[in-house]
């Protein structure tokens, strides 16, 4: 049996060269861009009015107040989209809203708040300072400034920017394609309205499926395959042949007569990475490789198989689309005594109490089964525990947050 470290290692050197893919903005969301992105046009694109009001010339109305006010002709309107053709002279004023260009010769806006029409004039109350609530283009930036740096990931902030200077279509690392093959002779699909009392309902598939779109990937397919060594390398096989860089399998890795992943990926060309972690739970993870695909045999136990995703899986994907960062994590407190009395590395899961300016608290769950659901269910996250480690009331430690 090898370390959680050592498993991690062997993983990170054998992590598939990363797809890079061009792709239109409106499919990038959770995309992580894989080179830098320069702007191509400066922002704002055109010198433009802040506020709702007049455009006019400094020169014209400097000097102005409330008892004497600047009298300005009204000779047009620059609107949002449509602008103003003709050049603001001195003594006239061309009415603007916000967004709009500023029209030739004028210099500064005054806000309609400080102005009263009268019909073709209007009046200028104050014009404090030459400029004034103008946006010039390019001041927000220049074409050719750096805009995101490699790796950065496009949520709805980052996809405005992208929208906003037309870069309709961008590079990003392609969204790595899991396939998904659940064994298991035993089981039911969760739907299943007779199920019979020697079965179990699935429920990996749904947790699988759901945890790989979290972390960013797509799945191709979910197969389910009975515990039959030949389905099990026909379902591989397939599996490889459609390309998928990840085939993650659910069940079928203990020492069992009827777990046939091992042998299955095996007959396939596959190479064991490893088999079997100095861990609680999921101590039987076995990972091998063929070339760009690496295939995860995940433990059967629902719990086993989710924190074998969450601490091993997750972080190739993050890897695959160019970070290291899809795991969160933070520095939390424990409010009681927490130990590993075990022989392996223990992945305690605690709830996470978050409260404002306060450093978080964290309490293991009483259960911790790798039968039980609930166990991941109630938990925020994780602390990772080597075997005889003891964590005193208000010690601080790393959680590893499920989301
Ligand atoms: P295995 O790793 O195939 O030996 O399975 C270990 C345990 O996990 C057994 O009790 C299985 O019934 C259970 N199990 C396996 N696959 C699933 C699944 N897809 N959903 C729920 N439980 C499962
Ligand atoms: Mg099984």
């Amino acid at each position: 049996m090898i370390s959680v470290q050592e498993a991690l290692a062997i993983l990170h050197e054998n992590i598939p060269e990363p797809q890079r893919q061009s792709i239109s903005l409106s499919q990038a969301y959770k995309c992580y861009v894989s080179r830098d992105i320069y702007a191509p046009e400066p922002s704002p694109r055109y010198t433009n009015s802040a506020m709702d009001g007049f455009a006019v010339r400094w020169a014209d109305c400097h000097n102005s107040n409330r008892q004497q006010p600047a009298r300005l002709e009204i000779i047009g309107e620059s609107q949002a989209g449509i602008p103003f053709k003709s050049e603001v002279v001195s003594g006239t004023a061309v009415r603007i809203s916000t967004g709009a260009m500023l029209p030739q010769g004028a210099d500064s806006i005054v806000r309609v708040e400080d102005t009263k029409e009268d019909g073709t004039h209007v009046e200028i109350f104050s014009c404090r300072s030459l400029g004034q609530d103008i946006r010039y283009v390019g001041e927000e930036f220049k074409k050719g400034m750096l805009l995101f740096s490699k790796n950065t990931c496009l949520g709805a902030r980052e996809l405005a920017l992208l929208a906003a200077v037309g870069l309709h279509t961008i590079e990003v690392y392609a969204p790595p394609r899991v396939s998904l093959l659940v064994t298991g002779t035993e089981l039911a699909r969760f739907d299943n309205q007779e199920i019979k009392p020697h079965q179990i309902r699935d429920s990996n598939a749904i947790m699988l499926a759901s945890a790989v779109s979290d972390a960013g990937a797509r799945l191709r397919a979910t197969v389910h395959v009975q515990d039959s060594l030949e389905q099990t390398i026909e379902a591989v096989r397939e599996a490889l042949e459609e390309g998928d860089t990840i085939i993650l399998c659910s069940g079928g890795v203990s020492v069992g007569r009827h777990d046939h992943v091992k042998e299955a990926a095996r007959a396939v060309g596959f190479k064991e990475l490893f088999w079997k972690i100095r861990q609680k739970p999921g101590k039987p993870l076995f990972v091998c490789r063929r070339e760009n695909t690496l295939l995860f045999g995940l433990p059967g136990n629902p719990v086993s198989a989710f924190m074998c995703f969450s601490n091993y899986v997750r972080p190739v994907l993050a890897e695959l689309q160019g970070t290291a960062s899809i795991n969160h994590s933070l520095t939390a407190k424990t409010a009681e005594r927490i130990v590993n009395n075990g022989k392996r590395t223990n992945f305690i899961r605690v709830t996470v109490e978050d409260k404002p300016n306060e450093i978080a608290l964290i309490k293991e769950i009483a259960q911790q089964g790798s039968h039980m659901l609930s166990s991941i269910v109630h938990a925020d996250g994780y602390i990772v525990m080597e075997p005889g480690a003891v964590l005193e009331p208000c010690s601080l430690t790393q959680v590893i947050l499920f989301s």
